[in-house]
């Protein structure tokens, strides 16, 4: 399905690993005030007046990606986006990176130009600089890891645990998309491997892949809550769907939830895609993951602030701790949250 045609190759160990660091280091260019010495010396100076807010992520060739339909300039694009995701959940704005990787000599030095490649256009696309990392060699597979550090005022940072027994339970954009996208991409590898030359029409599913392969995170949706002077009680992003990001903020805030099925944003694709691959879209949006939208709670009285905004869904409501965490269906029935998704044989 995505071959690489381009037959140049050029062997990591022709470079050596100094030579690799330098060549792949070279096209990041410093733009923020806070850092003061990037890329070059032992280490990164980075002076911030704010407290400052770090994140960490291990991507694993075969566990968290498959290059078989990942492109290599679309995973370093992701790679960066997932830290940002995290640094924004906080309320707090991101401002460096570091960049690890560990390549097995399958990867030509072509392949992790490609890599960085995507990292350099995440950089650039949401304002941070790369201030350091490294390259080493792995005995299997590719290995990513990207430390992400930002600042926020003391006042401004959003923790999972600050949700109280009345908020209103909110989320961004849609869900369900990312994980149908891996779906197709599944599916259309399989057909693939039976039929080489088959060329898959993917037309009805752009924008399931797009979420798949090109992921954002939602700085605009931490400047649209600064703009409506909205400081969320809790905030989260979803990475592992929205079932364990609610069961998260739930069991950290000491609080119970209502979610209602009828109120959480699908993209028509998501309901078109869910039917033809016989899924509930409810399902795919509890336990799908990697939409790296942001899921937070308000207090009531900021309702006007956020009601009809078109980036915000309001999908549920915070109770007391004892009221438990419930679905409520379309049929108003009232289903236990669990980790995974929900049981549809749990009714209570
Ligand atoms: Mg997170």
């Amino acid at each position: 399905m995505l071959e690489n045609k381009d037959n140049s190759r050029t062997d990591i160990s022709q470079l050596g690993e100094f030579g690799l660091i330098d060549h792949l280091t070279k096209q990041f260019s410093i733009q923020h005030k806070s850092t003061i010495k990037g890329i070059g010396d032992d280490a990164a100076v980075i002076t911030l007046d704010e407290p400052i807010v770090v994140t960490t992520d291990l991507l694993v060739e075969g566990v968290h990606f498959d290059l078989s339909y990942m492109p290599l300039k679309h995973l370093g694009y992701k790679a960066v986006i997932v830290n940002l995701s995290d640094v924004y959940a906080m309320n707090a704005t991101p401002s460096q990176i570091t960049v690890s990787i560990a390549a097995s000599n399958r990867f030509p030095v072509e392949a992790l130009e490609e890599l960085y490649a995507g990292i350099a256009t995440a950089a650039k696309i949401y304002g941070i600089d790369v201030v350091g990392g490294d390259t080493t060699s792995s005995t299997s597979g590719l290995l990513i890891s990207i430390t992400a550090i930002g600042h926020a005022k003391k006042e401004d940072i959003v923790y999972r645990d600050g949700a109280g027994d009345s908020d209103l339970l909110v989320v961004s954009g849609d869900l369900g998309a990312a994980y149908l996208g891996l779906q197709i991409l599944e599916r259309e590898k399989q057909v693939f491997k039976v039929n080489p030359n088959s060329q898959p029409d993917l037309d009805a599913y752009t924008y399931l892949i797009e979420r798949q392969l090109k992921p954002e995170a939602r700085k605009d949706i931490v400047k649209l809550l600064a703009d409506l002077e909205v400081l969320p009680t809790s905030m989260i992003d979803i990475s592992d769907g929205l079932s364990s990001e609610i069961l998260h903020l739930c069991k950290n805030s000491k609080v119970g939830c209502n979610l209602y099925e009828d109120k959480i944003p699908l993209d028509p694709q998501v309901i078109s895609t869910s039917e033809e691959f016989k899924m509930d879209s409810t399902t795919i949006a509890l336990s799908g993951g990697e939409d790296y939208e942001l899921l937070f709670t308000v207090k009531q009285e900021d309702f006007p602030k956020i009601k009809g905004n078109p980036n915000l869904s309001i999908i549920g409501h915070m109770t007391h701790e004892k009221e438990g965490v419930h679905l409520i269906t379309r049929a108003n029935t009232k289903i236990p949250i669990v980790a995974r998704g929900w049981n549809s044989l749990q009714e209570e």
